[in-house]
């Protein structure tokens, strides 16, 4: 036999570590067993020889007698039969193992080999792992963040429940490639993603848009990160959840905000409409006096082409001024579309000096103004800081509206502070009614039957897209003081 004598057989049973014992295949008696398995139970196989599946088992009732007797018999039937069996050793310790009957047909007799082997800890180890899984699904399930693995290609390797929630898919509906929810631009994107060979703990930050079949479109927030998982999973591991509220909620401000902005704009015009009106006035009223002029002296009974000729050089002269007039109208409204540029604070101050004055005037308010020396740069669109100013200044001159003529006047000033552009409005009207004070920037409420300007909450939304400040302090001589301030470039 292949260079084997019989007995090298028994031998090498004898030498192995793992634990055989035969039955007989028709009374199931123990026939032999090896030195392996008589260790493991503590038994000598003289020991061992007698004794039935009760002297050996556990005594818990999966490992009764008749069950060991049918397991063995499955063996004597269909040649091979596996089964989970608790043996118990001589100390009584119970070792729980896998146990192969299979049936060996011998020179003299069949026999049924068991072997078996120590599962205890593999079961401990099985169970320990079963455990941390349903924690962890346990701890996944309420989570908000969606967890991929994605395929160079796009595909999904793997995907959580709650990222299967996310990405708007059914619980038993196959897996489409990622790429393919994803809008045309961010299905670009992922994939110049995917092609990167990213650094091992290394993480990028991603945002996306997913198109769910039938669903309305989602934004999404991810970081991005390679793994590569010992015989498991490898690809880029997706963080994700959705973000779509914040980024609804970001456009409805930026509508807001665009829609302030155009109402301060609007109200420019309006300024700059009144302030032409009455400039225009003033030639229109020239022209008509030369022309008059002229026509008197056309049908006087001498007329003199010279003294003509000279009134209707000054109609012209005033044309020119009207023309000139809404030249700078056209030049403003370019304006009012101006982006945020490097100005002097002082400069814009100048530039509305006019249109304060207008209203001073009109309601009989003496009006300083006081710039620092030197430009006060700070970076904004002109128009909108000339706009707070505006605001702040006919505040001003309207909160003195019931003071006798002598009292009134505001001061327009402007500083240098701790890096900061400051400019200030002081008036001597009743104050600041002390209930208001911590409301006069929200917006809810006026004192005034019709609010004029832009309103104090647009100045403070304005002055803090700019980065700014705008506070109303007591005059320490009665009335109000209004400052805002910004960073100085
Ligand atoms: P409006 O002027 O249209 O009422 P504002 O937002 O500009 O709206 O002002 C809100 C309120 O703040 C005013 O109604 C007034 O009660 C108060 N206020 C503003 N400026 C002054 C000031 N210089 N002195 C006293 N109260 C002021």
């Amino acid at each position: 036999m292949g260079g084997f004598e019989l007995d090298d057989f028994k031998r090498m049973m004898e030498a192995l570590s793992s634990c055989v014992i035969l039955h007989d295949a028709e009374s199931k008696a123990i026939l032999w067993a090896n030195p392996a398995a008589c260790a493991m139970l503590g038994f000598t196989l003289e020991e061992l020889l007698p004794l039935k599946a009760p002297d050996m088992s556990s005594s818990a009732k999966p490992y009764e007698r008749e069950t060991g007797l049918r397991w063995l018999h499955g063996a004597v039937l269909n040649g091979m039969n596996v089964i989970e069996w608790c043996y118990r050793a001589k100390n009584g310790e119970e070792i729980l193992s896998e146990a192969i009957a299979t049936l060996v047909h011998l020179a003299r007799r069949d026999v049924v080999m068991v072997q078996f082997r120590n599962i205890e800890r593999e079961e401990r180890v099985k169970r320990e792992m079963k455990r941390l899984e349903s924690r962890l699904k346990e701890f996944m399930q309420d989570s908000d963040e969606g967890l991929a693995v994605l395929r160079p290609d796009g595909g999904i390797e793997y995907l959580s429940d709650a990222g299967r929630k996310l990405l708007g898919l059914a619980p038993d509906q196959p897996l489409p490639p990622f790429t393919d929810l994803c809008d045309p631009a961010s299905r670009r994107e992922l994939r110049d993603l995917l092609k990167l060979a990213l650094p091992d703990a290394l993480s990028f930050p991603f945002s996306y848009t997913i198109e769910p079949p039938g669903g309305a479109r989602r934004w999404h927030q991810a970081s991005c990160r390679h793994i590569e998982i010992e015989n498991d999973l490898k690809g880029h591991l997706l963080h994700f959840r959705d973000i779509t509220q914040q980024v609804e909620a970001e456009h409805a401000r930026r509508h807001q905000q665009e829609a302030l902005e155009y109402l301060a704009r609007y109200n420019a015009m309006g300024e700059m409409a009144t302030a032409i009106a009455h400039e225009l006035s003033q030639p229109l009223a020239a022209i008509r006096n030369y022309l008059e002029g002229a026509v008197l002296r056309l049908q006087a009974p001498d007329p003199s082409p010279e003294t003509i000729a000279w009134g209707l050089r000054n109609a012209g002269r005033q044309v020119d001024h009207a023309a000139a007039i809404i030249k700078s109208v056209r030049e403003y409204v370019v304006k009012l579309d101006q982006a945020e540029a490097l100005v002097d604070l002082n400069e814009i101050l100048a530039e509305i000096r006019y249109f304060i004055e207008v209203k001073a005037e009109e309601a009989g308010v003496p009006v300083e103004l006081e710039p620092c020396d030197g430009p006060l740069m700070v970076s904004c669109e002109r128009v909108l800081i000339g706009q707070v100013i505006l605001n702040l200044a006919f505040n001003a001159i309207e909160a003195m509206q019931h003071r006798p003529g002598d009292g009134r006047g505001i001061r327009i000033g402007s500083a240098r502070q701790d890096g900061k552009a400051v400019l200030a409005v002081r008036d001597h009207g009743a104050g600041i009614d002390a209930a208001l004070h911590e409301r006069l920037f929200d917006g809810f409420f006026t004192s005034k039957v019709s609010g004029n300007g832009i309103g104090l909450a647009l100045c403070k939304n304005i002055v803090a897209r700019h980065r700014g400040d705008i506070w109303a302090q007591p005059a320490p001589e009665g009335g109000a003081v209004f400052c805002f301030s910004l960073p100085l470039q």
